[in-house]
């Protein structure tokens, strides 16, 4: 069983001394099946300066040209969005406020008692039989709900801390940055999104 390719688009890079290539595949099969896309940027300057990436659109099978710089700024983000919460997770404010926590769950006498509050404070996120399934003990659970459960869990102790909420809203600057969509480089080219 091979592969059904058809040339579909076909146009200048953006530079106008290449050519991009759009190639439709689909398995040969007499049923058929999904077909996807393969794109060629045969241009050294070019490629340099642009990649594909996948649609944000969900079910579009066909990609988009957008510039390499704003990939990799989008990495950076994300790359600064973790740096920022492993610091946050590592600051002495957030180890005594999970100690605090660990306290409060380890006074909840069983199992469901600890999933009844946890659930109360939006921080179980999952089934009672999933939880007993996964529930060790306090500690490492409320550790391993990660930075993006501290306010939750300040909520659930009833403190909050000033120092906690300020790197957690300078982080989720970093996390929106991260999530803005990377704008498509219009290409009019059969086969790809723009
Ligand atoms: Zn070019």
């Amino acid at each position: 069983m091979g592969t059904d390719r058809d040339l579909i688009g076909e146009g200048p890079c953006p530079c106008g001394n290449g050519k991009i290539r759009v190639t439709r595949c689909s398995p040969d099969h007499p049923w058929g099946g999904e077909a996807w896309y393969e794109n060629e940027l045969a241009c050294a300057a070019c490629g340099r300066t642009y990649t594909f990436a996948r649609s944000d659109q969900m079910l579009e099978k066909r990609d988009r040209l957008v510039l390499r710089k704003d990939v990799a700024e989008r990495e950076e983000h994300w790359k600064e969005y973790l740096a920022k919460t492993r610091a946050i997770m590592a600051m002495p404010a957030t180890q005594q406020m999970l100690a605090k926590a660990t306290t409060l769950l380890d006074q909840q006498q069983s199992v469901a008692a600890k999933f009844r509050f946890l659930n109360h404070h939006g921080l179980a996120g999952m089934s009672e039989s999933t939880f007993r399934k996964r529930f060790r003990d306090s500690d490492s659970y409320l550790k391993d709900l990660g930075a993006g459960s501290l306010r939750k869990i300040a909520a659930m102790i009833g403190t909050d801390n000033p120092e906690i909420s300020t790197a957690l809203a300078d982080a989720a600057k970093c996390h929106e940055r991260h999530s803005k969509p990377i704008p498509t480089v219009t290409t009019g080219i059969s086969g790809l999104v723009a």
